[in-house]
């Protein structure tokens, strides 16, 4: 059978600290450029990470965000997130956040309150998702998604189960709405189980080994290698070696010119420009520090 086959399988690079409180693995822009996954412009992987308690919770302060979407997921421990928007939520296991920045959001993300005083292992993705053009000055918007309210398909042969974010999956609709076509499922796989999965052969298409191993069109893929596949097909396999848990993510590729300067992604430098005088000015809103 003809299948999409991998370009890449990469090991996650030295963490590095995002605040005090996200120990991350950078994917996207370190190793594979915005241009090479969009929409897909920033992943930041959190591995199973320990915190030891503490009494005053760990994170990133207040920071401005314009052009684009964070979509935070979080498989162990807890996030708190508020933005100038008047959102805010905590997410704990299984749940997502979906926060469109768009024309400009101030926002600040730690460690929740009780999670923090305990302690515990935390694990969670951080995936940038890229705007086109024409909506990168909309308005911020805030899809929380609580793991009970994301469509679920069991699969085949008691393999398994797939958790719809976004897009959908065997006909099933995923519950957060994009601006571009996007499939990002939560895949949790039984030992030994296997299932297929196909995107239109455009999309740049990647998927994240969450917990456990797999083989990927018959290929060994360990814990928290990310995996990109090559555009020659639709369709690809995953066979679990044990119990397992994948983020696959496959979108539509944006073809537009990226400027990116650490918050802000646009399309020019002279947008770019435009942001910093726009935060300066305080046209992100306010929102309280730490
Ligand atoms: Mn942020």
């Amino acid at each position: 059978m003809a299948q999409r086959e991998i370009e890449a399988i990469i090991a996650p690079r030295t963490p590095h600290f995002v605040g005090d409180g996200f120990r991350v693995h950078n994917f996207i822009p370190s190793t594979i450029s915005m241009e090479h996954m969009s929409p897909f412009i920033m992943l930041d992987y959190g591995s199973k990470f320990y915190f030891p308690p503490s009494n005053k919770p760990r994170g990133v302060n207040v920071h401005p965000h314009r052009g684009f979407e964070t979509v935070t997921i979080a498989y162990k421990g807890k996030v708190a997130h508020h933005d100038s928007a008047g959102n805010s939520g905590i997410i704990g296991e299984g749940d997502v956040q979906w926060m469109t920045a768009a024309s400009g959001v101030l926002h600040k993300e730690y460690h929740e309150e009780t999670f923090s005083k305990a302690g515990g292992d935390f694990q969670v993705v951080q995936l940038w998702v890229n705007l086109p053009a024409k909506d990168k000055m909309s308005n911020p918007k805030y899809q929380e998604l609580p793991n009970d309210k994301i469509s679920k398909v069991a699969l085949d042969n008691n393999a398994g189960e797939v958790e719809v974010i976004a897009g959908n999956y065997n006909n099933i609709n995923g519950s957060a709405s994009t601006f571009t076509p996007i499939h990002l499922l939560n895949v949790k796989l039984n030992y030994d189980g296997n299932a297929t999965f196909q995107f239109p052969t455009t999309y740049n298409t990647a998927l994240l080994v969450i917990e456990g191993e797999i083989k990927v069109n018959g290929t060994n893929v360990n814990t928290d290698h990310l995996v990109v596949f090559k555009h020659n097909d639709e369709a690809f396999n995953i066979q679990a070696l044990n119990e397992t848990k994948v983020l696959i993510m496959s979108g539509e590729p944006i073809h537009e010119p990226i400027a990116a300067h650490g918050p802000f992604v646009m399309n020019t430098k002279a947008e770019i420009i435009q942001a910093f005088e726009d935060f300066n000015k305080g046209k992100f809103g306010y929102l309280e520090e730490e």
